[in-house]
């Protein structure tokens, strides 16, 4: 089978397998316990943390475990609007992000939370300006996903995250030049949240660099195991827990701390960020060779993946009058591998949400397919993914025709 789904999934690296099998058997006591074997396994989890606060450029306590990047989120959403005393509550997210964003959101919404979704151009891409213009007095948290996971854009985080800060601190000093008998209460500040989750594999993820309080990422995105991923939480961010129990990672995310997962997510992500221009270069290479014949192959194929603002693994592309549920069907017959959409979204026949908001064309997003490269991939699959997705093509343009 011929894999081009690596955004749904990576296989775990050999070497992350290594790192972390003595913390299922040899060392696996619980690292909450305070005899010698607990010692041990806490002593990974901390190595584990700052290996990954190092890479991040953050310190170890601005991390706090997870199960993986959909508990990130819902952590950071719900965390911090459940945690602030305003009665009007305000988010601003986009029309593009995952599931993970967008369910919360809606759960909020009905609890009486306001949410902006700023709308993306045809690229996939966010204007930064329509972020600011977006903000109330009762904005609490901006969410904007780095890398969309269907189309591979990249949004501007840098500039969004100036502009916020920008606006946070010119707030706060006419605040403060105003005299306390006229002055309100102290103005909100705005916190900027990002879902990274399908960008350490090709881009610089320091949340100092991108201007964020908050970042989520995973762990079986970067070639480490499932079930395990973080919410980077910025010292001094006000955020609730969603689970309580044991008051593990700092009260934020009570139960017993996956050492194992921990281990391996640390490990991942150190090969990650190490090997990160030679995959970058290796797999946009791959991309250019696979659209290239591709379009020859198919010239009425249409390309929703910003080339030039995107990471190298996606290539998502329609075919117009055709059904990607059916192209992805008959692909697998064939032994190739990709989706239609988001991963979590496939089974059910709605129309991706993201094609939809930029394309506003059910033809383009019903007719999509999203195939995504990743260091395994060879220039032998490439060429023979190619060959079968244009065979299938032909084949379907065909019987529909007749
Ligand atoms: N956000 C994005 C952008 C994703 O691609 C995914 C995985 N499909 C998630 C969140 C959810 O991650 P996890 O599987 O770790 O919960």
């Amino acid at each position: 089978m011929i894999y081009l789904d690596f955004s749904a999934t990576t296989p775990l690296d050999p070497k992350v397998l290594r790192a972390m099998l003595p913390y299922f058997s040899k060392d696996f006591a619980n690292p909450a316990s305070v005899h010698t074997p607990g010692q041990t396994a806490l002593k990974a989890v901390d190595d584990a943390r700052y290996s990954i606060a190092k890479i991040l450029g953050v310190s170890g306590q601005e991390i706090i475990f997870t199960s993986g990047a959909t508990e990130a989120n819902n952590l950071a959403l719900k965390g911090i609007i459940e945690n602030s005393p305003l009665r009007k509550k305000h988010i601003i997210t986009t029309s593009i992000e995952h599931d993970s964003i967008l369910e919360p959101c809606a759960y909020l919404e009905k609890r009486g939370v306001r949410v902006t979704y700023v709308p993306v151009d045809k690229q996939g891409l966010v204007n930064p300006e329509n972020v600011i213009k977006a903000v109330r007095p009762e904005t609490i948290l901006v969410s904007i996903g780095y890398v969309n996971s269907e189309t591979g854009s990249i949004q501007s985080l840098k500039k969004i995250g100036r502009l916020l800060k920008n606006y946070n601190e010119k707030n706060y000093k006419l605040w403060l030049n105003t005299s306390p008998r006229k002055r309100g209460p102290k103005p909100q500040t705005i916190y900027f949240h990002t879902d990274a989750t399908q960008a350490p594999n090709f881009l610089d993820c320091q949340p100092e660099v991108l201007h964020v309080d908050l970042m989520s990422l995973s762990s079986h995105k970067v070639y480490g195991p499932k079930g395990i991923g973080l919410l980077y939480i910025r010292s001094g961010v006000p955020i609730n827990s969603l689970i309580q129990g044991g008051h593990q990672e700092r009260n934020l995310r009570s139960g017993t701390v996956p050492v194992p997962g921990v281990v391996g997510f640390a490990e991942a992500l150190s090969l990650a960020i190490k090997n990160q221009s030679t995959t970058y270069k290796k797999i946009q290479k791959l991309r250019d060779q696979l659209y290239t014949k591709l379009h020859k192959q198919l010239p009425q194929i249409i390309i929703n993946t910003p080339l030039t603002n995107s990471t190298p693994s996606h290539l998502n592309i329609s075919f117009p009058g055709l059904e990607g549920d059916i192209i992805q069907a008959l692909l697998d017959e064939k032994g190739l591998a990709v989706s239609t959409g988001s991963a979590c979204a496939s089974g059910d026949i709605t129309l991706s949400h993201v094609l939809m908001a930029m394309t506003q064309d059910e033809k383009i997003s019903q007719g999509a397919l999203r195939l995504t490269l990743g260091k395994l991939s060879t220039k032998k699959e490439i060429m023979t993914a190619s060959q079968i997705i244009s065979e299938v093509i032909k084949k379907l343009s065909l019987s529909l025709k007749s």
